[in-house]
């Protein structure tokens, strides 16, 4: 067993560090932050680099490294960043579904674009109003029924990030509604620019955090899009939407150590120049302590996240049970680690110029997303206890 990272991991992780360190510019964020503006110049910075193709392959313009070295990545960015090394780190989204169950016509067509930068960000649109952590008891409202030479796409989709600005989304449709159970009748479909084809409405949500990026409301009314934006098999879109959230969760994992990482260091400096009481407030056991704990958290979140990443790289997929562990447990961390560094802070972690409530706030986000803590505890369980009778 090896717990070090190799040369060329650590000198990717470096880089990554370098970058963020120098382009995430604080009064850069804060005016994403009050302007709830994607931060387009950033994420082409970071393409131009390889950060965002590194674990896509080199034959589509990626860098051919895997999931460990994109969580390093990501786990940088998110350091600096909070969401907004999220919003960056993880822009290709739904484009992983391409990469890992479309055709060979398809990811010619999308992976290029999606390494270099022109077609992100990419949106997954899974979520309907009424379906969130439950896409499998009933059929899905938004529908695809094939018309010609087309399928016709309506319906509904809720909470959607990057909807609004995206190159191309994927949308997981109902194409059989007599499937039995009803997900074996969902199907995963391109829809390319959704914020410039007739009969798509996109409106934006207000909300608590991760604000440089747009979380949006879609409506479909009679979208055609050519039968060949078929990812993958028909009918089997559930499959290939499970088997792409098993990847993409230890990136969400990897951001949300990133950003408790962030926090931690805040904290530290603070504690260690902040005087009270005639002492550094770091004197304080009580601080210490937290400090402490908060050091724990991370190192035990960041190993998970290394050992899913380092399992997809050796087998090709992550078990379903370490990937619900790696991103339930790392988003919990990062939502404690940010809080308790806001009480290190006292009345100034509640300032947002001081960075730490942004990151408390942006941190809250990764406990819901690609699934709740309790939908991946279910997982976790299921996977241990069997099915008891
Ligand atoms: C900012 C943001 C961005 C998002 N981006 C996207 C996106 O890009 N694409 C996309 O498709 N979706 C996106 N989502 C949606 C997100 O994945 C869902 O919000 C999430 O899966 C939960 O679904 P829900 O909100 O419908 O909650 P529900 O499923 O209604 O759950 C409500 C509560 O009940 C609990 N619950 C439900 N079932 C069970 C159970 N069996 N056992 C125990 N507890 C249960 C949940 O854990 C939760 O606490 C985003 C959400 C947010 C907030």
């Amino acid at each position: 067993m090896d717990f070090g990272l190799s040369k060329e991991q650590r000198d990717i992780q470096k880089a990554a560090r370098e970058f963020a360190e120098a382009e995430f510019d604080k009064d850069y964020m804060l005016d994403l932050e009050l302007n709830h503006k994607f931060p387009h110049e950033l994420l082409k910075k970071a393409c131009d680099l390889g950060f965002l193709g590194i674990d896509f392959p080199e034959e589509y313009g990626g860098a051919g490294y895997g999931l460990m070295e994109k969580a390093l990545v990501c786990e940088e960015f998110g350091r600096v960043g909070g969401g907004v090394g999220t919003t960056v780190s993880t822009s290709h989204f739904a484009s992983k579904i391409v990469l890992r169950s479309g055709n060979e016509a398809q990811k010619k067509k999308y992976l290029p674009s999606v390494c270099s930068g022109e077609s992100l960000p990419v949106a997954g649109c899974f979520t309907e109003p009424d379906r969130g952590s439950d896409l499998v008891t009933f059929p899905l409202s938004t529908t695809a029924v094939k018309d010609g030479a087309d399928y016709v796409i309506n319906g509904p989709k809720t909470f959607i990030s990057f909807a609004d600005v995206a190159g191309f989304g994927v949308v997981l449709c109902q194409t059989d509604p007599e499937a039995k159970p009803p997900y074996r009748g969902h199907s995963t479909i391109i829809v390319d620019k959704p914020s410039e084809q007739p009969g798509i409405t996109i409106t934006d949500f207000v909300k608590m955090g991760w604000k440089s990026c747009a979380t949006t409301q879609m409506s479909f009314s009679e979208v055609r899009v050519p039968q060949e934006n078929l990812v993958g098999e028909e009918n089997r879109g559930f499959y290939h939407t499970i088997n792409f959230l098993d990847e993409f969760r230890v990136e969400i994992g990897a951001c949300s150590v990133g950003t408790a990482q962030g926090a931690f260091e805040k904290a530290l400096a603070y504690a260690k120049t902040r005087e009270a009481f005639g002492r550094k407030i770091g004197t304080f056991q009580a601080i210490s302590h937290k400090l402490a704990d908060m050091a724990t958290k991370i190192e035990s979140a960041r190993l998970i996240v290394y050992k899913a990443g380092w399992q997809f790289d050796k087998e090709g997929k992550v078990d379903p049970k370490l990937s619900s562990m790696a991103k339930w447990y790392p988003a919990r961390v990062a939502v404690e680690v940010a809080d308790e560094a806001i009480e290190i802070l006292g009345g100034h972690g509640y300032m947002l110029e001081n960075e730490v409530e942004r990151f408390y706030r942006d941190a809250r986000v990764y406990e819901l997303i690609e699934g709740t803590r309790e939908i991946h505890k279910n997982t976790i369980a299921r996977s241990l206890l069997g099915k008891l009778e």
